[in-house]
């Protein structure tokens, strides 16, 4: 299989410069990709590769220190997993519209929160259950022939899937418990980190975004769009001891990788005013609790609010600083965020800074939220930041 055997040695680490400028995980995908994927095309995945070719050259381009393969493809950051677990079906929401109690309510949620129904997939279970195939090491395989920067690997986070894939009258039968099903997306996420570890990766980050729609949806919210968090959570608190339980229980014991997890506020409209809104204070004793390695955060959005409660973040962790915005047009100052990031270094330490977007370019490949040359400008003006915090 791959190159991972138990007896081969670590591979060497990738160097990182300071402050390392990286990529949350996707990048927009070309036209011609997306109408591929969209008639199923013979030669897709010849076309995948082409694509993922120029989502690095371009990230090379722009300044980029520490890739991804732009989840090129990806339908989107955790559909995906439908074409590589048994037991799985992708339906989109307008689909799933029948199998929710609350139809009507439902359906004016997605529109009142400018959800596009059938541009955004969901992975449902159908099923039990097992790995068909590895979900990101023969994609991390390809990154790492293709070039000679520090890698990134991006893979759904075990809460999120715990509650989106998950639908009652399709799932209940497969899997009649909660428990059972972590420890199937636990044990599935684990074999993961532990080939990429043996492959290299120089980082893997976990995307929790369903973390923010537990504290910020507010009380009278019984169910709302994030990330198709279908399943309605009943006690908040609970549900972030449980997705601290399972992000400990995906990273431990599993020796050289660096891990992360991402945590924003929605990354499916430009409509600012849609995407949930608050600060990280109600996360942080929960974030403080994950045995992971980095914390990326969106702060260029003033929605995030201010960054001085990063100091409460363990201290041996690092911060993937959001400092774009990936919805909005290109118009930052490289200065103005080199000296916001000097200010938070001065209180966190310059070695625990990492310069980040504060999501995907491409969150879900029909309703990307930038084009390719916007994607490309903001990573140009983050990276002249980062030159700034260097010299
Ligand atoms: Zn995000």
């Amino acid at each position: 299989m791959h190159a991972c055997a138990k007896s081969e040695p670590m591979t060497e680490r990738r160097p990182i410069p300071r402050f390392p400028v990286s990529v949350v995980g996707s990048w927009p995908r070309p036209r011609w990709l997306l109408e591929a994927t969209q008639k199923r095309a013979k030669d897709l995945a010849h076309l995948r590769d082409q694509a993922t070719l120029l989502a690095i050259k371009l990230q090379e381009d722009a300044g980029v220190d520490v890739l991804t393969d732009g989840e090129q493809r990806r339908d989107n950051f955790y559909s995906f997993l439908s074409e590589k677990l048994d037991g799985v079906t992708l339906m989109t929401m307008a689909d799933l519209l029948d199998f929710v109690e609350d139809k009507a309510g439902f359906e004016a949620l997605l529109q009142t929160l400018d959800v596009p129904a059938f541009a955004i997939k969901n992975p449902t279970i159908t099923g039990r259950l097992s790995r068909r195939e590895p979900l990101a090491v023969r994609e991390a395989e390809f990154l790492r022939a293709h070039t000679t920067r520090a890698t990134k690997v991006t893979l759904p986070g075990p809460y999120l899937l715990s509650r989106s894939m998950w639908v009652q009258k399709l799932s209940a039968a497969s899997y009649p418990t909660r428990e059972l099903l972590c420890t199937d997306i636990v044990n599935i996420l684990r074999e993961e980190l532990k080939e990429l570890a043996a492959l290299g990766v120089e980082i893997v980050q976990f995307d929790e975004p369903v973390l923010t729609e537990l504290v910020f949806a507010g009380k009278a919210a019984t169910r709302t769009f994030m990330c198709a968090a279908l399943a309605a959570a009943a006690d908040p608190a609970a549900e972030l001891r449980l997705a601290v339980e399972l992000i400990n229980r995906v990273v431990a014991d599993i020796p050289g990788i660096r891990t992360a997890i991402h945590v924003c506020r929605g990354n499916w409209s430009r409509k600012e005013d849609v995407l949930l809104s608050g600060d990280y204070d109600p996360l942080l004793p929960y974030l403080a609790q994950m045995k992971v390695d980095q914390f990326v955060l969106e702060y260029a959005t003033p929605r995030a609010g201010p960054e001085a409660l990063l100091v409460g973040l363990p201290k041996g962790s690092s911060v993937g600083f959001g400092a774009i915005n990936p919805r909005t047009d290109p118009d930052e100052d490289p200065s103005a965020i080199a000296a916001r990031v000097r200010g938070l270094a001065s209180t966190l330490g310059h070695e625990r800074i990492w310069l980040n977007p504060d999501c995907g370019f491409g969150t879900f490949a029909d309703r990307p939220i930038a084009g390719e040359a916007a994607a490309v400008r903001k990573m140009e003006i983050l990276a002249a930041a980062a030159r700034q915090l260097r010299s």
